[in-house]
């Protein structure tokens, strides 16, 4: 079964080489293959080319080139986090065993030697293209697990541990700028009781819809969570005491204003909301802190009704 693609639509290949003719060669067969490409004349060239956000994935470089030469790129290329990914053919007269072992060193993946013959290209062009290709998805794939990894799976909310780590990052931010930013931690009320008298699947039924009110009530750049059972928090960067108060109340409003639908039938839901701020504290800890006291007033005080941190 073939799992990879190694066609050579859209992969873009660079070609630095500083003599004309090998250039346009090089050039006119391998955009005969399919594959896109740009030449350039130097090694200066190429590492400007491999610098841009939609960098080449595959470069094919002369070793003997004014100024900087294709050895020099790719030690450079190698020693940038995206050039890690740039699949790299080095060109070359040199075709010494030494030679050969000291552009595998420099960070070259391959080689061919010139004059070059056109099938040889083509085969290793080929092959280095399906390693770039198998990367890519190893990449993407990578990044749906870290993306899956972040995500409560039954509300879609940023886990505890996700939540944290971007509650750090914003907490430093705050403070660098001198910036308010606001927690506001929520827990529905009496949850225990709406899983005893309609069951699990209807509780799940509430958190989700919760966690639908919750971000219907902040911005898109405000981050969700859910921080364990039935307790969730949100993070508003800039929002003074008054704002965040105003958007605690909304979500209260929110969950108490209509009825959860659930498999079980329409449930009343109310929530608890403890509310703190920065400036007031001036860590992560010291915020959780807080808004989880002001959190237990809110609950002490009968429920269903925000309360800030003193
Ligand atoms: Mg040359």
């Amino acid at each position: 079964m073939r799992t990879f693609d190694t066609s050579a639509g859209n992969l873009r290949v660079l070609v630095a080489e500083d003599d004309p003719v090998s250039r346009h060669r090089l050039h006119a067969a391998l955009s005969s293959w399919g594959y896109e490409v740009t030449s350039v004349v130097d090694g200066h060239e190429a590492l400007r080319e491999i610098a841009r956000p939609d960098a080449p994935t595959l470069a094919i470089l002369d070793w003997s080139m004014p100024r900087i030469d294709g050895l020099q790129v790719c030690r450079a290329v190698r020693e940038t986090a995206a050039g890690q990914f740039v699949y790299v053919i080095l060109l070359t007269s040199h075709d010494r065993d030494d030679d050969v072992l000291e552009g595998f060193d420099a960070g070259a993946d391959d080689y061919i030697t010139k004059p070059f013959d056109s099938r040889q290209l083509k085969a290793r062009v080929r092959s280095g293209a399906r390693i770039v290709r198998l990367q890519q998805q190893l990449i993407a794939a990578r990044e749906q697990l870290r993306e899956k990894a972040m995500h409560d799976p039954l509300t879609g909310l940023l886990t505890r541990g996700a939540f944290f780590e971007i509650c750090d990052g914003e907490i430093a931010r705050a403070q660098r700028k001198s910036q308010s930013l606001a927690l506001i931690m929520a827990d529905l009320d009496h949850f225990k009781r709406i899983n005893d008298q309609y069951g699990h699947l209807a509780g799940d039924d509430v958190l989700r819809e919760a966690a639908v009110r919750l971000r219907a009530t902040f911005r898109r750049g405000d981050a969700v969570g859910r921080y364990g059972g039935e307790e969730f928090v949100a993070l508003a960067p800039g929002c003074l005491m008054a704002d965040a108060v105003a958007l605690a109340e909304r979500f209260r409003e929110r969950v108490s204003a209509e009825p959860f639908e659930t498999s079980a039938g329409r449930i009343n839901v109310t929530t608890s909301v403890g509310v703190a701020v920065i400036p007031g504290v001036d860590n992560s800890w010291a915020l959780f802190k807080s808004a989880d006291e002001a959190l237990y007033r809110a609950k002490a005080a009968g429920r269903n009704t925000v309360a800030l941190a003193a």
